[in-house]
């Protein structure tokens, strides 16, 4: 029996980089996409073209970096069904040696009359002409009935047979709004498959949002019904509750590939290189700004950790007991190096590559010089340090204001103050404060010093390793203007972190501000 291959489809960058606050500039997704081609994702949804100029340049930059190698991904960008949109969707994948233009119109009727205003007629001549004004730009057309899962089925039926005709050859369903469940949609995905004509030379897809915490059974439920691609995002980051994670999909069809054989379905594989996930994972994370929470499925901290007793003796004696997945597995665990402030820049560079980090020379010698600082601080560096740290380093805004001296003084009945030196281009500006604690008094003397005062909407900090001398890492959630901007920092003193990742927030809103650019239409798929 041979295999079958389900397409993994990743709107990271499309779809996750809508989740408010998770905004990345355009060399924090060439990152990304550089490791989801690593992680061997077959389809990379860098962007919506027509939204901003930013996005048009971000996808047009993944399409010329990740997209060059004839092996390499199909790089996507998302048009609404409308001309300019396919235009500039068109233009800005045109580097890519394999490219799609990924296509999409509301078939529901609440989203046809209150959203478009349009009669199901009109809808289904604007998918055809959507469809044949992708196919003037390239081969590879995917196309998406808007709000499938609330709309009339022998309407969407009748929609992709047309679309089939005129040339799309994946056709994608979204579960929009995270209303349906497995049973539905499962059921929904086979009649697709079993009414619409042409259907058997095409790719059917999922694309289904977590807000009944479904998007990842649902997915799997539209595989076993026959569907072939996945769209997900690493995390599962998206709109509101977000989009199916991929590492669930992955893993899920990795360990249970028995529950999707039977006579006609043989057996499912992907081509992710599952070694990868943990490490595409915590980039996702660190550059979104997005904390994984612990007991998130495969990629949690506690995912694989077996603390009760029983487990471990069990675990000692026999994994499989108590495990149905090995670390290993999505990249967790092997050799632990320690490094110290003996390392040179060689034995870092090497480490870096160990753990999976291509830098440029300017990242390397930015990364060296924060290891050296922390080295100094920390007798152990792990490589959990050093992931967070190149991470922040490679966290690219434009640095606006950076810390140049914090000084902090609190205790047991003393009123916390906090003096800083913050440098703004050439000019270095001085502040001080008291607040309630000792990192309100930092924030309280950066507003003072940088003149920006955003409302501060969340705080967080956590120990990157164990033992005392752990490095912190804090994240702050700030908003201006309803927009929302999440920044990060990493020190061994949890103050100067706190800073560092208010700091990093502010610079992130002004960089966006500076442009004056109007908040960026969004494709609510
Ligand atoms: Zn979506």
């Amino acid at each position: 029996m041979s295999a079958e291959k389900v397409v993994i489809f990743d709107t990271t960058l499309r779809d996750g980089e809508q989740s408010p606050g998770a905004s990345l500039s355009i060399t924090e997704k060439l990152k990304i996409a550089q490791q989801l081609a690593i992680l061997g994702v077959d389809v990379i949804e860098a962007g919506f073209p027509i939204s901003s100029p930013t996005q048009f340049d971000a996808t047009q930059q993944v399409a010329e970096l990740v997209g060059a190698p004839a092996t390499g991904p199909v790089i996507a960008g998302l048009a609404r069904a409308d001309e300019k949109d396919i235009e500039a969707a068109g233009k800005a994948i045109a580097a890519a040696k394999n490219k799609r233009i990924h296509t999409f119109i509301a078939t529901s009727p609440i989203h046809m009359e209150y959203k478009l205003k349009k009669s199901s007629d009109e809808v289904l001549k604007m998918a055809v002409e959507a469809v044949k004004c992708a196919k003037g730009f390239v081969d590879d057309v995917e196309f998406s009935p808007e709000d499938a899962c609330r709309s009339d089925i022998s309407f969407v039926v009748e929609v992709l047979a047309a679309v089939i005709e005129a040339g799309a050859t994946t056709l994608n369903i979204p579960d929009t709004v995270g209303y349906i469940l497995p049973y539905e949609y499962g059921r929904i995905i086979a009649r697709l498959k079993s009414e619409t004509k042409g259907i058997d030379k095409c790719i059917i897809s999922t694309h289904c949002h977590n807000d009944l915490g479904m998007a990842v059974a649902n997915s799997l439920a539209g595989v076993r019904n026959g569907a072939r691609q996945v769209e997900c995002t690493v995390n599962g980051l998206g709109e509101r509750a977000g989009n199916a994670a991929l590492e669930e999909i992955v893993m899920a069809i990795h360990t249970r590939a028995d529950f999707f054989e039977s006579d006609d379905v043989k057996t499912l594989l992907t081509n992710i290189n599952t070694k990868e996930i943990h490490r595409t994972s915590q980039l996702v994370s660190r550059l979104t700004g997005f904390v994984i929470q612990p007991n998130k499925a495969i990629v949690g901290a506690n995912a694989f950790a077996h603390e009760a007793g029983v487990h471990v003796d069990g675990i000692l004696k026999e994994r499989t007991t108590y495990e149905i997945m090995t670390p290993e597995s999505i990249g967790l665990g092997g050799s632990r190096m320690v490094l110290g402030r003996h390392t040179g820049r060689h034995g870092f560079e090497d480490r870096c590559k160990h753990i999976g980090f291509k830098l440029t020379e300017a990242e390397l010698e930015r990364a060296y010089q924060r290891f050296l600082e922390i080295a100094d601080k920390k007798k152990e560096v792990f490589d959990e340090d050093i992931g967070v740290l190149i991470n922040d380093e490679i966290r690219i805004v434009e640095k606006t204001y950076e810390l140049e001296y914090l000084h902090v003084a609190s205790g047991t009945g003393t009123l916390p103050t906090a003096s800083v030196k913050i440098k703004i281009k050439d000019e270095v500006k001085q502040a001080a404060a008291c607040g309630d604690g000792p990192v309100d008094a930092a924030y309280e003397a950066i507003r003072e010093a940088t003149g920006q005062s955003p409302k501060l909407e969340n705080y967080s900090i956590r120990a990157v390793t164990g033992g005392k001398e752990a490095l912190g890492e804090a994240t702050v959630k700030i908003t201006e203007d309803g927009r929302t901007h999440i920044g990060r920092g990493v020190s061994t003193d949890i103050i100067e972190a706190s800073a560092r990742a208010y700091i990093d927030a502010i610079n992130r809103m002004v960089a966006t501000k500076d442009k004056g650019q109007p908040p960026e239409l969004k494709a609510e798929l």
